[in-house]
């Protein structure tokens, strides 16, 4: 405990001897003693000194012990007073004590050792007390301490779980009313979590969702496997597009954004999916705005150049033709002026529906702007004359169609349209661009408006001429036979030695103008418009009536093939045709061949085997024109029920310059004879030729070497004959 040097008492005793008694006394066991001699002295003392004790007597002048008691218990309760007093009245020391005073002596006193004792006690009580107090104090500022720190931790963990509890009802409330769903799945699709908000683009609940696969939601496994190895191998994916399969079937475009989380085999992914229907929607509004012409509703300029290229580069690779007919309507503009334009627009609407009706789904009509239409015509064959007359035909139905009158808000009119044709491309490998077409197509649009309107013009002279001949040669081709410009040739097929075994059928056109036209350029006229079904039937007929009529001679041809074409052999009902035909006639069959070509037999391969077969019930035989040229595998020659691989006349013709094709002739040779099929050559021209073929197994031939194709009467005197002799 803190000391002074020496403890200090206070006595206050207006007896003076009293006073010195207990200075003598108390300075023995080292205390400082101050005096005063009345109460109000003491007290003025007591505020100065600071006495660890006080010694106060009852009765004095001026301000009496009580006083001095009650004072001190005010101001200094914890210091000591004992009262020396010698009024020996009881009320009085009670009343001390009831003040204050710790102890109360009685004057005079005998025996000293009594007033230090009680004086060391009060000393040692106000000590314990004194310790007590600070101890107590020194307690309760470590309560307060402690409290005050438990209070912060206590406030900050109120306030970290208010926060909790306000984050978590943040994101319950933000879980629950998204307007995405928000989703934790397994590695193995499982979900464990989802959103209600599920149930906002969809029929499904939380619950239906809820610890169920994916695949229910994306049944496209691929997009699902796709999914799942982007997030196995990023780590994340975002706006990935996914469709949501609805209870209902329908889909819902979906943007997927998640993130894989953990290690494979526990991973967890967490993401949100959000319906982009509407997205979707508009994306297909602003790419409709860009590709098509708001009045009509047709592809615009932009679109047209789009398909226009990736028609050209199909040109490119495959070698086929296309053509591009650009529409401007006569004095349009008159009708706009006059009119106005509310009937304009309507007119321009009808138009674009005239355009598109029956329009092949490979084609495009497109409306530039104006009174300018323009359709593309993709895939019109690998031969440019016939694409030309099939864009002429085309070019003259919309003429047609478009000059029909319309009926628009009470006015009746009436609309020509001048139209330019551009082929693509312009020559055999040309290398246009499709603003380069369209060019052309423009030019030859203004060529047709030169040349008095309602006009259709090709944009090359070469072009154009070509499509003028095979018209003409087409109406033309529609009298030849009533006209009796038709008439059949016949080629004799031989063995080495010249006898002759056969002979090919080859329709002539005999044209009263024009002199001969090769069936080379009519026959593909013939197939293209149909006509080939009468002329084919009018040269079956004929050429089996020849039959008859050789075999009624006594001079039969032992075989007598007849080239059939891909459009004749269609028909539902040709054997049904040729039945009748031999039944007419009377022919035999089993002197009736058909030439058939690769192309024909592999197209629609079940159906063309069975009507094959339905030929070779008849007793006729059956063989590949032109065989090498298309692209027949063994695998399907052996399914078919074929008599004679005809070599073709290309391969014979190179023989001698050029080794490859000696080796597919002699190739073609072992082939026929390992499938048991008779093997014939053509275009047979020279010794070499014809050595060549012998040794290599060959047993028939047709060619110059022989003989060319002859009319009847010659070929009846050669048959007479029964061999032909070669030219030298
Ligand atoms: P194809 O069926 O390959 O007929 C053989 C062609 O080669 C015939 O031409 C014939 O005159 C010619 N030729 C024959 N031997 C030789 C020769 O040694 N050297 C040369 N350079 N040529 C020879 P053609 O008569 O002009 O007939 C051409 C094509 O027209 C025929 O080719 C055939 O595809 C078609 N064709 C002819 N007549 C008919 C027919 O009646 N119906 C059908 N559908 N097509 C026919
Ligand atoms: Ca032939
Ligand atoms: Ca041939």
């Amino acid at each position: 405990m803190e000391h002074r040097q020496n403890p200090v008492i206070l006595t206050i005793d207006d007896e003076e001897n009293i006073r010195d008694s207990f200075r003598l006394f108390l300075e023995d066991f080292d205390y400082r003693v101050v005096e005063a001699r009345n109460g109000r002295e003491g007290l003025q003392l007591f505020e100065r000194e600071q006495p660890d004790l006080v010694l106060c007597d009852l009765r004095m002048p001026e301000v009496d012990g009580l006083e001095v008691l009650a004072t001190l218990k005010e101001q200094a309760p914890e210091t000591p007073i004992i009262v020396v007093s010698g009024t020996g009245v009881i009320g009085d020391a009670v009343e001390a004590i009831r003040l204050g005073a710790w102890n109360y002596l009685l004057k005079p006193i005998q025996d000293m050792s009594v007033l230090i004792h009680a004086i060391n006690q009060a000393m040692e009580r106000a000590r314990l007390i004194k310790e007590n107090r600070a101890y107590q104090e020194h307690l309760e500022a470590e309560v307060a301490r402690r409290t005050e720190a438990l209070q912060k931790v206590v406030g900050e963990l109120n306030s970290s779980h208010r926060q909790l509890q306000e984050k978590e009802e943040k994101y319950r409330s933000i879980f629950e009313n998204l307007q995405d769903v928000y989703f934790e799945m397994q590695e193995d699709g499982l979900v464990t979590e989802v959103s209600p908000s599920v149930s906002h683009f969809s029929c499904y609940r939380r619950e239906d969702v809820l610890r169920r696969d994916i695949s229910q939601l994306f049944p496209r496994q691929k997009n699902r496997e796709d999914l799942l190895t982007r997030l196995k191998n990023s780590g994340s994916v975002t706006d990935y597009e996914i469709y949501l399969q609805d209870k209902d079937g329908t889909m819902v475009p979906c943007s997927l954004n998640a993130r894989y989380q953990g290690n494979s085999g526990t991973a967890k992914i967490c993401g949100t999916l959000r319906d982009i229907s509407e997205r979707k929607q508009a994306e297909a509004r602003i790419e409709h705005l860009a590709y098509f012409d708001a009045l009509t509703e047709l592809p615009n300029r932009r679109l047209l150049l789009d398909r226009l290229e990736q028609n050209l580069s199909r040109a490119h690779r495959y070698g086929h033709y296309g053509a591009m007919l650009f529409l401007d309507l006569d004095r349009f503009k008159n009708i706009n002026d006059s009119l106005g334009h509310p009937v304009g627009d309507a007119l321009l609407k009808e138009v674009s529906k005239r355009m598109t009706q029956d329009m092949r789904a490979e084609d495009t009509v497109s409306r530039l702007g104006g009174d300018e239409f323009v359709l593309l015509l993709s895939e019109l064959g690998d031969d440019p004359g016939n694409a030309a007359v099939q864009a002429q035909h085309k070019a003259e139905q919309l003429q047609v169609r478009l000059a029909e009158k319309y009926h628009i808000m009470g006015h009746e009119l009436h609309v020509t349209p001048s139209i330019g044709v551009a082929m693509f491309p312009s020559a055999e490998g040309a290398k246009e661009s499709g603003n380069d077409i369209l060019r052309h197509a423009d030019t030859a649009m203004y060529r047709a408006k030169e040349e008095g309107r309602d006009t259709i013009r090709f944009f090359l002279p070469s072009m154009q001429s070509a499509a003028d001949d095979r018209l003409a040669i087409e109406k033309e081709l529609r009298y030849a036979l009533e006209r009796n410009q038709l008439s059949l040739y016949f080629q004799p097929q031989v063995n080495a030695d010249g006898v002759i075994l056969g002979a090919e059928t080859l329709a002539r056109w005999q044209h009263p103008e024009k002199g001969f036209i090769s069936p080379a350029t009519f026959i593909p006229v013939a197939e293209a418009t149909g006509l080939i079904l009468p002329i084919g039937e009018w040269i079956l007929r004929l050429a089996c009536r020849c039959l008859k009529s050789w075999a009624d001679q006594g001079t039969p041809v032992p075989h007598l093939a007849v080239n059939v074409s891909p459009r004749q052999f269609r028909q539902p009902d040709f054997i049904q045709q040729i039945c009748s035909i031999l039944d007419e006639t009377g022919a035999e069959p089993s002197q009736l061949g058909l030439e058939l070509t690769e192309g024909m037999v592999i197209d629609n391969i079940a159906e063309t085997i069975e009507k094959m077969q339905g030929l070779k019930q008849l007793g006729i035989e059956l063989s590949i024109d032109d065989f090498g040229t298309g692209y027949s595998s063994l695998a399907y020659l052996k399914r078919m029920p074929l008599d004679v691989l005809k070599i073709d006349q290309s391969f014979v013709r190179d023989i001698e310059s050029d080794p490859n094709d000696a080796a597919i002739v002699e190739t073609i040779i072992a082939m026929a004879n390992h499938l048991d099929l008779k093997v014939i050559a053509e275009g047979v021209e020279t010794e070499f030729e014809l050595d060549f073929l012998k040794t290599k197994g060959c047993k028939s031939y047709q060619g110059y070497l022989f003989s060319r194709p002859l009319p009847k009467t010659e070929f009846d005197t050669l048959l007479k004959a029964g061999t032909v002799k070669r030219k030298d």
